[in-house]
């Protein structure tokens, strides 16, 4: 039977200490991301979306409003699989010129940045993406999803409170700053553009 197979970790689980520790990515990549997994491949069993691969069942569900919940856990086994490809050891300090200069400067694409992902009230996600060839900052609530949009991504930030509670508690705001200065990764991101 088709199953959605779990995502694993791109790098070592302690790699991105002190900025990420190695328990927060135990409970975030182990059980987060593995209990939205289990539910998915549990809803689409028998369902039109069971032999589907995961960008479709996402792009599909997203207009089926009988499938709220595929959507939902099949767009945050994407996110989340986006979101860990988005960080690395040693990462953030220089920000690409291709992304700068479609701000006008790495300060006001970082301003931007921080002002966006600071802004989202409750859960969801703040995302740089490619929109009809513009590089942009988003955000999505809950589980929400650019691909869903017809939006490519290019990078993102998970701000739901189990990303940083455990390292960072109410601080949302030193967790994306540790993200910017310390844990994006930038060949990733560049990787996305092409
Ligand atoms: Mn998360």
């Amino acid at each position: 039977m088709f199953s959605i197979t779990e995502f694993p970790l791109p790098f070592n689980e302690s790699s991105l200490m002190p900025y990420m520790s190695d328990t927060t990515l135990q409970f975030h990549h182990g059980k987060h991301l593995a209990t939205y997994i289990k539910n998915l491949n549990d809803l689409i069993v028998g369902t039109e979306y069971e032999a589907m691969p995961l960008y479709e069942i996402i792009t599909k569900s997203a207009k089926d409003q009988n499938a709220k919940k595929i959507f939902n856990n099949a767009a945050q086994v994407f996110n989340h699989n986006f979101f860990f490809k988005c960080l690395t050891q040693n990462g953030g300090c220089t920000i690409p010129e291709i992304i700068t200069s479609s701000f006008g400067s790495s300060e006001t694409f970082i301003n931007e940045f921080k002002t966006a992902a600071t802004g989202i009230f409750g859960s969801g996600w703040a995302w740089l993406v490619k929109n009809n060839d513009k590089i942009q900052i988003i955000t999505t609530l809950n589980a929400d999803t650019p691909i869903a949009h017809d939006i490519k991504p290019l990078m993102t930030l998970d701000v739901w409170e189990h990303a940083y509670y455990l390292d960072y508690q109410n601080r949302r705001a030193d967790f994306i700053d540790a993200f910017l200065n310390n844990l994006v990764n930038w060949d990733f991101v560049l990787e996305q553009i092409k």
